[in-house]
Parts: C-alpha cells; sequence; structure tokens
C-alpha cells in the first residue's frame, strides 16, 4: 500500500484530497457501534497510508493525531495534598495541562477520590472538588475545558484543548439520598465507582470480598443506585468492586459498564484485577476495561523487581529535553525517545508490562473492550518509561513495535471508550 501511494503522484494526491474530505465525515465502525468525526487531523493514520515501516517521526506523528483518553486520573487529590495548580508545571505530581499537552493526551476524567478523613463529609468534599476542577476551566479557559457530552468532547478536542471529565471514585459520595446522583449528574460527573477498598452502602469492595470481611455484594440501596445511574446515563465503574458485587451490577445494569482503572487476574492474582469471566462480561455488556500503570497490579512481586523511573535514574539528561524542547512536542517526544532507545530493556517493569494486560484482554475478548486508564498522581509506582502523562507516546510505540495495526491502536488509545460513552452517555 505504502509503495503504491509514493510511486504514483497523483494517485497519492487524490488521496490525500480525499482523505481531507474523510476529516469532516469521517465514521469510525465499531463491532458495537458508530462513532464519528473524531480524527483530530485530516492526517489520520488510515488515510495515509501508513501501513507498514513506519519510521519514529510517523509514529509520532500517528500519536498526536490520534484521540488520546485516559478514564482515571487523581489530580484533584494532589490539589487538596498540596495545593497543585493544574495551569503551572508542577515538578512534584505526574500531571498538569503543559504535561497532557507534550504527551498528546486529548481527553481525560478526573477523579474526585474520597481521602479517608473525609469520608464523613465525602457529598461536600467532592463538591469541592468539582468547584476546584471547574476553577481550573474558569482560569484556564484557553487550553482547558469540561465536556458534558460526546458532541463536547468532539468539539473541545478539535478546538486543541485538553479536555476534561468528572468522575468520583467511590459511592460513599452519594450518603444515604439517591437523588444526589441527580445532583451529582447535572454537575457534570459521568462516571461513579461503586465503591473504592472499602464496603459501602452500596456494595461490598474488592478488598473486603478479597480477606472475608464481606461478602454481601449490592445492597438494597445499591440497586437504587444502579437503577438511577443507568435512567440518567452515567456509567457504572466496577473498579474496586468484590466479585459478588460485580456479578449483581451485571445481573441488574442494563447499559455497559466500565472498570475504570482495573488489569487482568490471570496476569497478576491481585484483588483489584478482573478474572477472565468478568473481563468477558464487561465484554458482553459491550463495555471497556481500562488498564491501570500501577506496577502492584501489573506484575507478581512488582516491590521485587521494581526499579527506580527513567525520570529518577537520569533527571539531568530528561530537564535539558524538556527544557530545550517545551514548546515543540514533536522534537520534545523525538529527542526523548532517542534517548530512550536501548536503555529500557533491562530495566524493571517497563512499558511492556502494561502491554501484556492489553494483549490478555485482545486475545480474550477482541480489542474491542480494553483502554487506558493510568491512576496517575493517585500514589501509583509505574513503569521506568511510564513515568508521567508525557509517555503515552511509548504505549502507542510499543504497541506499534509488537505488530497492533494503526486500527487497534486507535482504539487502545481512545476510541474504545468513546464509543461506550456515546452510548451511555450521549
Ligand atoms: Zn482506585
Amino acid at each position: 500500500m505504502r509503495k503504491f501511494c509514493c510511486k504514483y503522484g497523483k494517485v497519492k494526491w487524490l488521496l490525500l484530497t480525499i482523505s481531507f474530505v474523510l476529516f469532516y465525515t469521517v465514521t469510525v465502525e465499531t463491532t458495537n457501534g458508530t462513532v464519528s468525526g473524531i480524527y483530530k487531523t485530516n492526517k489520520g493514520f488510515t488515510n495515509m497510508c501508513y501501513n507498514d515501516s513506519l519510521t519514529l517521526s510517523r509514529i509520532i506523528e500517528f500519536h498526536f493525531n490520534a484521540i488520546v483518553l485516559d478514564a482515571h486520573n487523581d489530580f484533584l487529590y494532589q490539589v487538596y495534598k498540596r495545593g497543585a495548580d493544574l495551569g503551572e508545571y508542577n515538578t512534584n505530581t505526574q500531571s498538569d495541562i503543559e504535561k497532557f499537552w507534550l504527551g498528546g493526551v486529548d481527553v481525560q476524567f478526573f477523579v474526585s477520590w474520597i481521602p479517608p478523613e473525609e469520608v464523613k463529609n465525602a457529598k461536600n468534599y467532592v463538591l469541592n472538588q468539582i468547584e476546584t476542577l471547574k476553577n481550573f476551566e474558569r482560569k484556564y479557559s484557553g487550553k482547558f475545558e469540561i465536556a458534558y457530552s460526546y458532541d463536547d468532547i468532539n468539539r473541545i478536542v478539535s478546538n486543541g484543548k485538553l479536555c476534561g471529565l468528572i468522575a468520583i471514585e467511590d459511592g460513599v459520595a452519594i450518603g444515604s439520598e439517591v437523588s444526589n446522583l441527580d445532583e451529582f449528574y447535572e454537575l457534570g460527573v459521568r462516571y461513579i465507582s461503586i465503591t473504592w477498598n472499602n464496603t459501602n452502602k452500596i456494595a461490598s469492595s474488592g478488598k473486603d470480598e478479597f480477606n472475608n470481611k464481606n461478602k454481601s455484594g449490592l445492597t438494597e440501596f445499591g440497586r437504587k443506585v444502579i437503577k438511577r445511574m443507568d435512567e440518567l446515563g452515567m456509567l457504572i465503574d466496577v473498579s474496586h468492586l468484590g466479585e459478588k458485587s460485580f456479578w449483581d451490577i451485571i445481573a441488574l445494569t442494563k447499559n455497559p459498564v466500565i472498570a475504570s482503572h482495573s488489569n487482568c487476574y490471570s496476569l497478576d492474582q491481585h484483588y483489584r484485577n478482573l478474572k477472565d469471566e468478568q473481563i468477558r462480561a464487561i465484554a458482553q455488556s459491550g463495555g471497556v476495561i481500562m488498564i491501570n500503570f500501577n506496577d502492584d497490579f501489573l506484575v507478581k512481586n512488582a516491590s521485587k523487581i521494581r526499579k527506580n523511573t527513567l525520570k529518577n535514574s537520569y533527571p539531568e539528561t530528561l530537564k535539558e529535553i524538556y527544557e530545550n524542547n517545551r514548546n515543540d512536542r514533536i522534537s520534545f517526544n523525538s529527542e526523548r525517545l532517542n534517548f530512550f532507545d536501548g536503555l529500557v530493556e533491562s530495566e524493571g517493569i517497563t512499558v511492556d508490562n502494561v502491554i501484556d494486560h492489553i494483549d490478555y484482554i485482545k486475545n480474550l475478548v477482541g480489542i474491542d473492550y480494553v483502554g487506558l486508564g493510568s491512576d496517575f498522581d493517585g500514589g501509583i509506582k509505574p513503569p521506568v518509561d511510564l513515568y508521567d502523562v508525557t509517555c503515552y507516546i511509548m504505549l502507542t510505540k510499543r504497541m506499534y513495535e509488537r505488530g497492533y495495526t494503526p486500527d487497534e491502536i486507535q482504539k487502545v488509545l481512545g476510541l474504545n471508550f468513546l464509543r461506550v460513552f456515546k452510548q451511555v452517555c450521549g
């Protein structure tokens, strides 16, 4: 295909013209529905004959043309904990607007996780966190905007801004009133993780079920919550849930469900990971599993093989690459990839361990049911070459090198989640 395009100039220009037209009308068919008009530029991979022998610069170009969506980020906790500012380049957080831009991230769910000391005050805590995010939106309106619908996402991404979405991690924020869901929905909350590590009024958690502390599953109140979430068009996040709760919800909900930051139990037997039957059930619902970058959920005995991230091992070099290229993300990624080349193979846990989980789901149920939910800024220990949100290019590059097609890479980077979002949230 590539040879054909490059040899015959007229054909090439004809294809370029067609691809320009397709930019406005392109439709990506998936097994579960249709996702329209979401390529960021007219240089989409499928229209540009990139199908073989990608050079490094083509991979970088492809990455920035694709929609990159991450379903789980805890930056809001860093605001609470240390007063971090989304619009400043923070040296002690894994995310901020500039880093998202350098990493090519277009769509980010910002999660309000409730720290133990705020559980009694959970609803107000969450309301404050949502207000904090909206203050950032006002302060950095040229660079950052919050989406409430699929059309919003499309518009914000097309305008070149970082698109934020709001989520709550732990249904404890709902308290005892189902009507709180309506309030959260109005404010923009588009998914809720039903539990965190502790059992709440809705359901028993993965940690508690695993430790035989509580295996009650979904409660009566929980059933009302799930039904109302379905009615509102709010995504149900099963990450952190116990198995009993999980199956109760699968039996009840009418919508596709998501796991916003969970991995495969078969690869790493951790209570936070999903068993094969659970992965199959999520796929059968039409949902998606978003892979977590925390090394404890990626490999067994992570603490024994864990090494310093490349950022910690080579702070001076990486600082220099950043300072010399901070206004040009193409050269930033190009220089850094060249520097990484040859460094990573013997370095403990790497991006390949993340792709192993993507591979596992792809082989078990198909490529349409997996995406990215890093858990950055939530206290995770990431792979050496995925140390912050500037590093998503590593996933694109390694997926390509491991034989993923451009289509498959785009699905993992964002299209799979967008399909589910469009179906449930509209
Ligand atoms: Zn979590």
